[in-house]
């Protein structure tokens, strides 16, 4: 125990990357992180933030792990604002959880997080994936409202939502969301809803991979409005692109985009493939111009590639098990035509992230933040 905060010795279960901590510490409120936060500053102990543990193996592994600090009793939906269309909750309560709840007054959080069962709050912040319609209501960071941290020393800050304290000019929101534990710990969100929409429908047709790119501009562009427009290459040839389309007259949105096609079927249900890409030994984000879209298709041949034709995001994944040369080898092509960062790799010398032009800045912020690299050390861009 410190201070009352219940703390179990680490079994191998709790390795994060191969790093097996010493402690795993379960608080239960955000003065008990930021108790354990203060006892680790105090002995120098560093710490790794865990939600559910679907993504604790993205990344390199960390420098060094002491403590991991489960969030999994922090699990309540702390105020659902209907009316408001708003809602506050601790960062261990799940996706699922969090969507049930939500359900209940015909509302969502629009963020469509595969593994929902598992995947947490906290964690979906942290790790910070766009999902199909963030084409239309916006990713993680646009959806956070407010948001609750602790800081490395233990201190508690909050910014948006309904609290005004604030830590000097930073938007704790936009820096911890895609932070991968590397600043503190998120402690509590608050979000933007919106309305369950009442229908949904995919327009789902095969392309010829030097079509996609055009058709795809013609959908975003439509009137019909579609929230998503996705693709799915399993490894080479056609491309299945399906488009959703949602609320009132969606039958007949979806045929208006069925008909700018040119081809293809309506369905009530969503594609098996869609938002999900369910391996991830080797898993590469490409982001880039969606006018560049054929190019990149054509330098991510031989993988198996899912991800938004209209807003410029792609998942690549190795679908047979592959060297460490030959996956640097596809790094070096894709580079030429987009942003590619490595996700998860089990490989060691692999440059995850390429050329990435903020990094001065990102350094001065995690100096700012975290001066005794005591917080997920050497799991972000540049060893951060
Ligand atoms: C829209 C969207 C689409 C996605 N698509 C895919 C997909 O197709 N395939 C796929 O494999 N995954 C995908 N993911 C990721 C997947 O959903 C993850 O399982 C989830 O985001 C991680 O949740 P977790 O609770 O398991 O986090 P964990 O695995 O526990 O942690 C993930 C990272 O977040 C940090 N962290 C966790 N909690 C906190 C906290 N409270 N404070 C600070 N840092 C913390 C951890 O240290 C770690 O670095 C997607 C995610 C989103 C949001």
């Amino acid at each position: 125990m410190i201070d009352g905060v219940t703390v179990r010795q680490a079994g191998e279960d709790d390795a994060v990357g191969g790093v097996l901590p010493r402690w795993v510490a379960l608080p239960e409120t955000v003065e008990e992180i930021a108790t354990v936060l203060r006892a680790c500053a105090e002995r120098d102990l560093a710490v790794v933030p865990a939600g559910g543990g679907t993504k604790l193996h993205w990344g390199p592994p960390p420098e060094r792990c002491d403590v991991l600090l489960d969030l999994c009793c922090m699990n309540e939906v702390l105020e659902h604002a209907a009316g408001d269309l708003v809602v506050r909750a601790q960062p261990g309560v799940t996706m699922d959880a969090l969507a049930g709840e939500l359900a209940g007054k015909g509302q969502e959080l629009a963020l469509d997080v595969p593994f929902a069962e598992d995947a947490t709050v906290g964690g979906t912040l942290a790790a910070a994936l766009p999902g199909p319609r963030s084409f239309r209501y916006g990713t993680a960071r646009d959806l956070l409202i407010g948001i609750t941290v602790v800081l490395p020393d233990g201190t508690v800050a909050k910014s948006g939502g309904k609290v005004v304290k604030n830590v000097a000019g930073y938007d704790l929101g936009k820096l911890f969301t895609g932070s991968y534990g590397t600043l503190g710990v998120i402690a509590e969100a608050t979000f933007r809803l919106h309305p369950l929409p009442a229908e949904r429908r995919w327009v789902v047709a095969d392309l010829d991979p030097a079509e996609v790119g055009p058709v795809a501009m013609a959908l975003a562009a439509s009137q019909a409005e579609p929230s998503a427009v996705e693709v799915d290459r399993p490894d080479s040839g056609p491309v299945t692109l399906a488009a959703l389309v949602e609320g009132t007259a969606a039958e007949a949105r979806a045929e208006t985009l069925r008909e700018l096609i040119g081809r293809g079927s309506l369905s009530v249900e969503q594609p098996s493939w869609w938002g999900l890409i369910d391996s991830d030994d080797v898993l590469i984000e490409l982001r880039f111009l969606p006018s560049h879209l054929g190019d990149v298709l054509d330098a991510a041949a031989g993988w198996s590639v899912r991800g938004s034709a209209v807003s410029g995001r792609l998942l690549l994944e190795a679908r047979r098990e592959m060297e460490r040369d030959e996956v640097a080898t596809t790094l070096t092509r894709l580079r030429e035509v987009a942003r590619a960062h490595v996700l998860a790799a089990p490989y060691e010398g692999l440059d995850r992230w390429g050329p990435v032009s903020g990094l001065p800045l990102m350094r001065r912020v995690k100096e700012r933040f975290d001066p005794g690299r005591r917080m997920s050390p050497g799991r972000f861009v540049g060893g951060i």
